[in-house]
C-alpha cells in the first residue's frame, strides 16, 4: 500500500492547510437481506462482527502512519449495512482511534439506524459523540412497508426517533423512498405527518431505482406507476416542505435551515473523502480508489497489510471537471465555473462552455456571472441535462 501513499501525498498539495476531509466507515452486516438491497453486506454473525471490528481498528491505524499530518478529519459517517448493530461502546471505541490517530475533532458525526435496531442504544450512541442519526424509514405507510417487505409497523419508527429526545442535542434524518406500487395520496400524508410528529431535521427523498423495481415486478404489473405520477409525487413533497420553511438543497435531500448532511455536501462539492472498510470508496488529491469488495478480501489485505487496489486511478484534469459537473449539478447551489477555471488554466473550456450557453438558452440551467445551478424544478431532467452536457 506504501504505493499507493506515496502517490496520495504527492498529489495533495503541500505548504497549504490540510484539506478538510470526510470520513466513512463501512460496517457490512445487516440481520437479514432486503430483497430489493443492492448495497455491500452479508447476514450479521458474531465472530465476523468481532473480526470486523479488529480489522477497520487496523486500518484507521495503517491510514494514519501514511496521511494523518496530511488532512484534517471533519465528518464521520457510520454506514452500511446496519451500523446501528454496533453497541455504543464500540462506537465509543473507533470514534477515539480516529480521534487519536487522525487528530479529528468532527462537527459531524452520523449513524445509520435499522429500524429493528434497540430503543435502548439511541440515547447511548448519542452520548459516545455522534451528532446525528439517519433512519432508514422508508415510508410511514403500512401498505408500502408490506410491499418493501420490511417488517415494522410505523410506531416502532416514531418511538426509535422519540428516544433521541428533542431539542438541538441531536439531529435527525429519515430516508423516504417514493415510487413504490401501493403508494397513494395517503402514504405522502402519513410521512409529513410523522417528519412533525418526530420532529425530523432532514429527509431524503429517494426514487425507488430500475433495478430496485424488478424485486417487485409482480407487483409492479399489477399497479405500475407513470413517470408523471411519480414527478407529481415528488413535487408535493417539493412543495410541501416548502410550505413548511424547509429548504431543498439536492435534488433527493430537504432540510431544516442548518441540517443539510455536511458529510453528504462533501460528495456533492467534489471535496475530499476517505473511505474505509469493505467496498468503501475515497477521494484525496487527484486520486480516487476502492477497497475490496468483500469482508474476506479486505480483512485479509488489512491483516497483511498488503493492500492491493486494482481500481486506484489517476484522474485526469478533464475526468474531475466532468465529475464534479456531475456531482455540483445536483446541488441547488450548483458550482463555481469559474473555481475550475482557475484551478486548470491551461484546460480548453469553450467546448463546454457552448454546451452550456445553449443548455442556458433552452432553459434547463442557469449560466451566468461564472456560476452554474440546475434550477429545483429541472431537477428531475437532471439525467438528460447531463448526458446534453458531457456526452
Ligand atoms: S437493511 Fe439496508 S443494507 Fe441491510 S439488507 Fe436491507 S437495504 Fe440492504
Amino acid at each position: 500500500m506504501e504505493k499507493y501513499y506515496k502517490l496520495i501525498r504527492e498529489s495533495l498539495e503541500t505548504g497549504r492547510e490540510k484539506p478538510k476531509t470526510g470520513l466513512y466507515l463501512h460496517y457490512p452486516f445487516c440481520r437479514s437481506k432486503c430483497a430489493y438491497c443492492h448495497f455491500s453486506s452479508v447476514i450479521f454473525e458474531p465472530a465476523l462482527h468481532r473480526k470486523w471490528l479488529s480489522a477497520i481498528e487496523r486500518e484507521i491505524e495503517q491510514v494514519a502512519a501514511h496521511l494523518a499530518d496530511y488532512l484534517v478529519i471533519d465528518t464521520i459517517y457510520f454506514g452500511g449495512g446496519s451500523p446501528s448493530l454496533l453497541a455504543p461502546e464500540e462506537i465509543m471505541s473507533l470514534l477515539l482511534a480516529v480521534e487519536q490517530n487522525l487528530s479529528a475533532g468532527p462537527e459531524e458525526v452520523t449513524l445509520e439506524v435499522n429500524l429493528a435496531a434497540e430503543p435502548d442504544r439511541v440515547r447511548g450512541w448519542l452520548q459516545t459523540g455522534v451528532t446525528r442519526l439517519s433512519f432508514g424509514a422508508q415510508s410511514f405507510d403500512p401498505v408500502v412497508l408490506e410491499i418493501l417487505g420490511r417488517h415494522y409497523r410505523p410506531e416502532q419508527i416514531v418511538r426509535l426517533a422519540e428516544e433521541a429526545g428533542h431539542g438541538s442535542a441531536r439531529n435527525i434524518n429519515l430516508d423516504l423512498m417514493i415510487g413504490v406500487p401501493g403508494e397513494s395520496r395517503k402514504t405522502l400524508e402519513a410521512n409529513l405527518q410523522a417528519l412533525c410528529q418526530i420532529q425530523a431535521d432532514h429527509v431524503s427523498v429517494y426514487l425507488l431505482e430500475e433495478l430496485e423495481k424488478v424485486t417487485f415486478r409482480k407487483v409492479w404489473e399489477e399497479n405500475p406507476l407513470s413517470d408523471e405520477e411519480v414527478a407529481e409525487t415528488y413535487d408535493h413533497y417539493r412543495l410541501k416542505l416548502e410550505e413548511m420553511g424547509w429548504s431543498q438543497y439536492e435534488i433527493s435531500n430537504f432540510s431544516r435551515p442548518g441540517f443539510e448532511c455536511r458529510h453528504n455536501l462533501k460528495y456533492w462539492r467534489y471535496e475530499p473523502f476517505l473511505g474505509l472498510g469493505p467496498s468503501a470508496s475515497s477521494h484525496l488529491g487527484s486520486f480516487r480508489w476502492t477497497n475490496p469488495a468483500t469482508l474476506g478480501e479486505w480483512e485479509a489485505a488489512i491483516n497483511s497489510g498488503q493492500l492491493e487496489l486494482p481500481e486506484f486511478i489517476e484522474l485526469t484534469p478533464e475526468a474531475e471537471l466532468r465529475e464534479s459537473l456531475a456531482f455540483g449539478l445536483r446541488l441547488k447551489e450548483g458550482l463555481s465555473w469559474e473555481d475550475w477555471r482557475r484551478k486548470f488554466p491551461a484546460l480548453d473550456f469553450s467546448h463546454l462552455e457552448t454546451k452550456l450557453s445553449g443548455l442556458a438558452a433552452a432553459g434547463l440551467l442557469n449560466f451566468q456571472d461564472g456560476w452554474i445551478c440546475v434550477p429545483p424544478k429541472n431537477f428531475l431532467v437532471s439525467n438528460y441535462i447531463l448526458s446534453e452536457l458531457l456526452w
